[in-house]
């Protein structure tokens, strides 16, 4: 997004605040902003950073021709500074070389922007040196702070900055964007549900994981009405060996569940909410008859059940021994 009018296609809120200040010339000194990844955060940060910069705006919009406005797109600006964590954490260290930094001014003017990405990952000492910058405001200093999770940043941090939230992205819309970037029905629907994030999309849409997960759980519910005294042998011989850590043990609850949806849409006649078995209609048609809406509604709980359990350290395997028990009976 190079442009206020592409934003407010999709954060309409965060746009006007924002374009309204630059309307006004009144940028606030510091920007929290909250969204989830892919809801265009680093984005808004760059054109906040333009509309200070920019030699030949129109309007509030950036030019993007501009030498300013090309710094500011490849991240070279000299007085557009991006912090991010160094490993886990974005360190005292690194807050420190850039208030020294800033102290040489007068680069390219005395306007400044700094930017720091994942702000939740801040330690308690760099948090408390980025708060005496935000005490001690000037006109021509602008922090942008971005994260995924406000309520993990300081709440003396976050009282002294404009709170702008990002909404989450609107899946069918994110849905016919993957399938321009070449994706096929059944990867978008599904995809465009499990993540925000258009790289993360692409990235699991060519993972052998992803498809290899996806059969498992077809053939695991098919168990249930075939088969179930060989769902015990099915979880241990071949689920849980294929979901072998705690994220994939997540997002193989996160299939399963889609799946069971799946089911239970179709067993009311919402065919167009479909999204694991988007395009298999003869494979869910078939599944809806060997389970009762409100049996569908007891796995769904279960299967919520087991995410919250699996989040607590409960040991894996016990989780999907249980629930497959709630399953069967
Ligand atoms: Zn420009």
């Amino acid at each position: 997004m190079k442009t206020w009018a592409e934003v407010e296609k999709i954060q309409p809120l965060a746009s006007r605040i924002i374009t309204n200040s630059i309307k006004k010339d009144r940028i606030s000194h510091a920007y929290l902003i909250q969204g989830e990844r892919g809801t265009g955060k680093e984005a808004i940060a760059r054109l906040i950073a333009k509309g200070l910069f920019c030699e030949e705006k129109r309007g509030i919009e950036p030019c993007n021709e501009c030498v300013n406005c090309k710094r500011i797109t490849s991240g070279n600006h000299p007085d557009v500074h991006w912090i991010e964590p160094e490993g886990k954490s974005i360190k005292k260290e690194q807050v420190e070389n850039l208030q020294k930094e800033f102290t040489y001014s007068g680069l390219e003017s005395n306007q400044k922007v700094y930017v720091v990405k994942d702000a939740d990952t801040l330690t308690t000492n760099a948090s408390n040196r980025i708060l005496k910058f935000l005490e001690e405001p000037s006109q021509q200093t602008t922090a942008i702070m971005l994260t995924e999770n406000s309520r993990a940043i300081l709440t003396t941090i976050r009282s002294r900055c404009q709170v702008i939230d990002l909404k989450p992205l609107n899946p069918a819309s994110f849905r016919d964007k993957l399938k321009e970037e070449g994706m096929d029905n059944r990867n978008a629907s599904l995809f465009s549900v499990l993540t925000n994030n258009l790289d993360e999309a692409k990235h699991w849409s060519e993972e052998e994981w992803f498809a290899e997960s996806r059969k498992l759980m077809v053939q695991l519910i098919e168990m249930f009405s075939s088969k179930p005294e060989d769902v015990y042998l099915f979880i241990h011989s071949h689920l849980l060996p294929h979901l072998k850590d705690r994220d994939n043990q997540e997002r193989g609850l996160d299939l399963l569940l889609l799946a069971f949806r799946d089911i239970l849409y179709f067993s009311i006649g919402n065919e167009e909410g479909l999204v694991f078995f988007d395009s298999q209609e003869e494979i869910v048609e078939r599944l809806a008859m060997e389970f009762s809406q409100e049996k569908l509604i007891e796995i769904l709980n279960a299967i919520l059940q087991a995410k919250r359990k699996l989040k607590q350290n409960v040991q894996p395997m016990l989780v999907f021994e249980q629930l497959m028990l709630q399953i069967k009976r």
